[in-house]
This record gives structure tokens, sequence and C-alpha cells, in this order.
């Protein structure tokens, strides 16, 4: 294990700079890497830049040139999850002391915008590991966490999130899998639906409309034997620990879909400046000018919502609110950003040899995925 995570820390370290920069100063509290706390700051601190900078490049080298290829393909893009996991770019919520780098939401939603800018499917694909890991953040006793998390610092393995079910999505509270108590024993019977990283294969049995890079599956659990060891916190807690992993997960859900509003409204000015009709860029003409200028705007305030939402949280404020409205207005722009990009390419907008109809389709998963808030106290 050692062995490994010097491989890994290595190669981040050759291209960000020192490792250490990237670990919390405030052990025990959400860390935010730039450390400013007085007012109101819309500075990045420099650790911020460069892990932005680290995950851009890795976008542009990697997952750019790849993306259309996994995009028609549905293979599970494990090549790419292993340099990332080389480089740091994932898992990166868990705590120094399991081995990872306890990075705050904020510093996530940073990276997170980035991967996605390159492909939503692969990014999904990344997410869903904290999603699935965060619970055992929130809730797990210390040899629970040094079981599950730490292996995910061994080796670049992939979790999954088990909530849906064929028969409740929305109500969560609606679900049926039963997980009964026998002896030192829980007997789980139950079946889930649409798990993302629940089959980790290079094939698929469902084929979605877009983030097709993205493993999703249906599961079925029958008398699987679950040792009581494993149960987070106590019994009957499991709804607010999965609500409250929502609060930390939702605001890098949100920059997600940030990142693919950016890439569209980037593409669709590209091409507004390469485009020519009625001897014009097709940018000079104010109709399009005007699509383009609601773009920014719109990338901007989700922007600023979603670093809201991920900044309250690693204050150790509730967030729900803020995650919320970030993910329900990020969701929304993205897939406006993406329907306005695929307008302004025109006929091209509609061919699978440009980006943006890609975008379009990737887009629409956001205003599906669990948004809702309940409510509940503290856990
Ligand atoms: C690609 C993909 C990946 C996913 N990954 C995961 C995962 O990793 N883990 C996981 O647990 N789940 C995952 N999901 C499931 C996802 O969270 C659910 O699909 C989502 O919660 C919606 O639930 P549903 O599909 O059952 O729709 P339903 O809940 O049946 O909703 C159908 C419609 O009714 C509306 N509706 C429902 N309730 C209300 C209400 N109270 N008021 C108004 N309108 C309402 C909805 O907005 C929607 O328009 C994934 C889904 C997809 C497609």
């Amino acid at each position: 294990m050692a062995l490994k995570l010097n491989t890994m820390r290595r190669a981040a370290q050759a291209l960000i700079g020192s490792g250490a920069r990237y670990k919390s100063s405030v052990p025990g509290v959400s860390s935010q890497l730039g450390g400013q706390t007085d007012g109101i700051n819309f500075n990045i601190s420099p650790e911020q830049q460069e892990y932005k900078e680290l995950a851009a490049k890795f976008v542009e080298d990697k997952i750019i040139p790849k993306a259309a290829h996994y995009d028609k393909t549905g293979e599970y893009p494990s090549d790419i999850i292993e340099e990332c996991w080389n480089l740091g770019l994932m898992n990166t919520h868990i705590p120094h002391e399991y081995g990872g780098l306890g990075l705050g939401i904020l510093d996530a939603c940073i990276v997170t915008e980035e991967m996605a800018y390159g492909c939503t499917g692969i990014q999904t694909a990344i997410e869903a590991n904290s999603l699935g890991q965060m619970p055992v953040i929130l809730a797990g006793n210390h040899e629970q966490k040094k079981k599950y998390l730490g292996r995910m610092m061994e080796a670049p393995l992939m979790c999954a999130y088990g909530v849906t079910e064929p028969i409740a999505g929305s109500d969560v509270s609606g679900i049926a899998t039963r997980a009964v108590k026998k002896g030192d024993e829980y007997i789980l019977n139950g079946s889930k639906m649409w798990i993302t990283n629940g089959g980790k294969a290079n094939w698929y049995f469902e084929w979605n409309m877009g983030q097709r890079a993205s493993d999703t599956r249906g599961i079925t659990f029958t008398d699987v034997r679950i040792p009581k060891e494993n149960v987070l916190a106590v019994q009957g807690a499991g709804f607010k620990i999965a609500m409250g992993a929502f609060d930390k997960t939702r605001p890098p859900v949100a920059a997600g879909a940030v990142g693919l509003a950016q890439r569209a409204m980037d593409e669709a000015t590209k091409y507004s400046l390469e485009r020519t009709a009625f001897g014009k860029k097709i940018s000079e003409f104010q109709a399009v000018g005007f699509i383009l200028a609601d773009m920014a705007i719109n990338v901007e305030a989700a922007r600023l919502l979603t670093q809201r939402s991920a900044w309250e949280i690693d204050q150790g404020n509730r967030n729900t609110y803020f995650a919320s409205i970030a993910k329900a207005f990020a969701a929304d722009i993205a897939n406006k950003c993406a329907t306005d990009a695929v307008q302004v390419f025109g006929g091209n907008g509609f061919n699978s040899d440009y980006p943006v109809e890609k975008l379009m389709r990737d887009a629409k998963i956001y205003q599906m995925i669990n948004i809702a808030i309940y409510p509940f106290g503290d856990l």
C-alpha cells in the first residue's frame, strides 16, 4: 500500500509541486485550500489554482481526445480513471488519516468543474465515488473508515451509492429494500435501480441517452449477509446519513453542470467566430450575440451559487438550501446552454461530428437526479 500511495503522491507532486500543499491545515474540519475566511472573498488561492490547472491539463490531454470514443462505444473509461487516481484527482474528500488528501467541498467543486468540461460521463463515474464514500466519511467509525476508505487509496477502485429503487427515486423515504438482523448479521433483500458505477464493466445492459461513459446498473440483493460491524452509526440512521451525504455531494454535481455549460459556451463562441452567413461571421448577428451573452450570465450565476453552497458546508454550516438551489439552477442552465449551443451550430449542431449534441444529451440527467430538500434536523 505504501508503495502505491508514494507512487500516487510522486505523480501528483511532479505535476503540481509539493503534495503537502493539498492537505487541510485544519484537521477535523472540511478544508479550504485557500484558508481565507474573513469577509467576502472571491479569490481563488494559489493551491486551488494549481489544482484547477492540473485538472484542466488532464482534461485537455486525456479526456477531451477520448470523450467521443467513450460516448459512442459506452466502454467504461478505466484507463482514464486509473490515470486520474494516480494524479490524486479523485477521492479527494478522503481524510488524511485514511491516506487521502482531505480536501473540502469547494476544492472538489473546482476540480469537478474542470473535469466536467471534458466529459460529464467520465466525470460522473469519478464523482460517484465521492457520493459512495460520503456516508462512511460522515458516519463511519474508525475501523469502517480504515477498511473502506483506506482501500480506495490502495488501488483505483470504484464504489457506488445505491438509494434509488425501481419503485422509488425522488421519494427516497419510499424505498423497500430491507436489512433484517439475524444473529451477528443483517440479511439484505431488495432491488436498486440506476446505480452509477453499479457494475463497473466495459459493457452495459442499459443504453442511456447521455453520459454513456458512466456505468449505470440495476442491482438485486437476495439474502445478502452483512456483518453487523458494517452498520453506519446506529440502526435506523440510514436515511439521515443518506441525506447528509447529498448536502456534501450536491455542490460537486452542480459544479459538473457548470463545467458542461461553460464548455457549451466556449464551443458556441468559437464556432460563431468561424462560421459565416450572409457575408459575415455569425457572431456579428445580434441574435447570436444575445445567445452567447445569456450563456455567460447564466454560467457565472450558476458558478457563484455552486461555490456558495460548497463554501457553506466547508464552514460547517448546514447547506441543504443553498446546495439544492445551486444544483437545480446549474442543471437548468446546463440544459439551456447546451441546447442554445446546438442552435448556434445550426445543422452541424445536430451531428455527432461536432461536440455540442453530446453536451445536450449529457446535460439532461442533471435535471433528474435527486434534488429534493428533506426536513430533518442535523445529523
Ligand atoms: C444516469 C443516472 C444515474 C443515476 N445514478 C444514481 C446513483 O448513483 N445512485 C442512486 O441512488 N440513484 C441514481 N440515479 C437515480 C436518480 O436519482 C433518480 O432517477 C431520480 O431520483 C428520479 O427518480 P425516478 O427516476 O424514480 O423518477 P420519479 O421519482 O418517478 O419521478 C418522475 C417524475 O415525477 C416528478 N416528481 C416526483 N416526485 C415529485 C414531487 N414530490 N413533486 C413534483 N414532481 C415530482 C419528477 O420530477 C419526475 O419528473 C441515477 C439516475 C440516472 C438516470
